[in-house]
């Protein structure tokens, strides 16, 4: 047995074989080959698997995302049917005589640069295809096998770091935990591991060599420590605690239904956060009365090119319509920093936390932001729809943003597209925007608080900064007051004020936001009714005044 000490990102024992993440553009080597036929054929092999692969996968996200999104597995099937592409790695193996790797790869690379040197910014973006499809045929050919390939469940997910972009395309009935070399405890890889209501460890020190691949694990999540080939007594001991933590969750399950008001009867709302349609069926098993942030850039990480109106609409309405009526938050694009999508062609930046991201990006390219409204606002009628706009720093930012929303809905009202009142309201997340929470509060509908940036941005921690974990303290009494007076604000301006980052499931401090008068909590799905439990034990009027001297010390 060899047990690694990792930090947990979230409690909960998982037992499974390990799925090895063997990561990064191999390195490929260029091989002299003396049978060209036999390699020739190895590639058509490979191509027929590739192909085969993506109609899989063209099924599966047909259901999953509807046939727009799904769309892309079928434009690669057709690259890879391309006779000039294919043309193009047979030449290549026969006059050069080399291996089928090599081939696949001078293919991609020439195919490449011919679409990004084009004009047309839809060829441009087949860049992107090309490299796709080439690295899948690759992988194949080399024996690789791919996150979204995973052959049979009950898996435990090692890798040397997970990006928020792969974390959101791994098959979540079949993960069962996942564990990273690398990775901090804020990043938004931790956020999904939470919505995804699964243990998972980060800066653990497994060694990622290749005969841990498909053996026996155990993640603890309460300890964070992951057990290779655990012995039989460690074995009994965690499949306890497993059975253990079950038995609460059963007992949790009987306040569904129940209200979420407290001893003296004050009323909260508790919502959850999502990253995409898959989660709404957590969403509904733990009866949240809401989704209180719907992270929309994830719609943008999953695809290989800019999601379409329809393809948007399609999401937002299959949320709004799940939902039944109930309060959907939808925070446009954030994308930027840690999120990254290939086809945004964003330039590297020294500090990306502090750079082009969110709102920053809509607000110059109207024509990506309009895309989006659009689709939005047409949704709307399907349910209860909310937007929200993240890292709003100025009343002008407000105030542009308003003049956009205004030019959509011109321009759906003379298209006669029908659509629904919607709450607009903005996410709290920089310190000024703090200071300016009187103002601010005076023009939208509600305010959101992200704890996560704005403890970040307050206390000058990059958040993705492993060796800094220890830094970044949300509990951090200039947050606290900072959380209050946004509150404070938002109230004497009459409108609601929620927390949506991470710091709306800390148990520790929901007693003190209960007693600051926070209206609502949107919280990852499995963290609903544990709250939902903490806030029925909870009296305001007679905690309150206790509570509240935390904010004095
Ligand atoms: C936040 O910053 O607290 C937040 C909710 O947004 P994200 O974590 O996606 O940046
Ligand atoms: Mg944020």
């Amino acid at each position: 047995m060899k047990k690694f000490q990792g930090k947990s990102v979230f409690g909960g024992i998982a037992i499974g074989r390990i799925f090895l993440v063997q990561k990064g553009e191999q390195q490929i080597k260029r091989v002299k080959i003396e049978d060209i036929a036999a390699e020739i054929a190895r590639f058509e092999e490979a191509r027929d698997t590739a192909i085969a692969q993506l109609g899989t996968l063209y099924e599966k996200a047909i259901k999953e995302v509807g046939k727009p999104n799904a769309a892309i597995f079928e434009v690669h099937q057709m690259m890879l049917e391309d006779e000039d592409y294919i043309d193009s790695v047979k030449n290549i193996i026969s006059s050069q005589s080399v291996n089928a790797e090599y081939a696949v790869a001078s293919t991609e690379d020439t195919f490449a640069k011919m679409f990004a040197s084009m004009e047309d910014d839809y060829m441009k973006e087949r860049a992107a295809d090309i490299h796709d499809i080439s690295e899948r045929v690759i992988a194949i050919l080399s024996g690789r096998v791919s996150l979204g390939e995973m052959a049979d469940g009950n898996r435990i997910v090692v890798a040397d770091d997970l990006a928020p972009s792969e974390t959101v395309q791994m098959d979540k009935e079949k993960v069962q935990a996942f564990v990273t070399v690398k990775g901090s405890v804020n990043s938004h890889t931790a956020i999904l591991a939470r919505t995804m209501n699964i243990p998972a460890l980060i800066a653990t020190p497994v060694p990622l060599v290749g005969d841990i691949d498909g053996k026996l694990a155990i993640v603890d999540g309460f300890e964070g420590v992951i057990y290779i080939d655990p012995d039989d007594n460690v074995l009994a001991e965690k499949r306890a605690r497993q059975e253990e933590e079950e038995q609460k969750k059963q007992l949790l399950l009987q306040l569904k239904g129940k209200e979420n008001v407290t001893l003296d009867g004050k009323k909260v709302k508790l919502y959850a956060n999502i990253g995409n349609t898959k989660d709404l069926a957590l969403v509904l098993k733990n009866d949240a009365a809401g989704i209180g942030l719907f992270r929309s850039e994830f719609i943008y990480l999953e695809s290989d090119t800019y999601p379409t109106e329809e393809e948007q609409f399609e999401i937002y309405k299959t949320v709004a319509m799940a939902m039944g009526g109930k309060k959907v938050i939808i925070r446009t694009l954030d994308i930027g920093a840690d999120k990254q999508a290939d086809y945004f062609n964003m330039d590297a930046e020294e500090n990306p936390a502090l750079g082009y991201r969110a709102i920053r990006i809509c607000l110059t390219r109207p024509d990506i932001f309009k895309v989006q409204l659009r689709a939005l606002f047409r949704a709307s009628v399907y349910g209860n729809l909310a937007i929200m706009y993240p890292m709003i720093t100025s009343l002008e930012e407000v105030h542009q943003i308003k003049s956009i929303v205004e030019e959509v809905k011109n321009e759906l009202k003379a298209e006669g597209i029908r659509f629904g009142q919607i709450e607009q309201g903005i996410m709290i997340e920089t310190p000024v925007a703090v200071m300016i929470s009187d103002l601010l509060a005076k023009e939208v509908d509600f305010f959101s608080i992200g704890t996560n940036d704005l403890t970040q941005y307050s206390l000058a921690i990059d958040r993705q900064n492993t060796k800094l974990d220890a830094f970044y303290q949300p509990h951090h009494l200039g947050i606290l007051r900072m959380i209050k007076t946004v509150v404070d604000n938002a109230h004497a301006a009459g409108i609601w004020a929620g927390i949506c980052g991470e710091l709306g499931a800390d148990f520790d401090l929901v007693p003190l936001f209960l007693a600051m008068g926070v209206d609502e909590l949107s919280v990852s799905p499995g963290n609903v009714l544990p709250l939902r439990k903490l806030i029925r034990e909870f009296d305001v009027e007679k905690q309150k005044d206790e509570v509240l001297k935390r904010l004095l010390k």
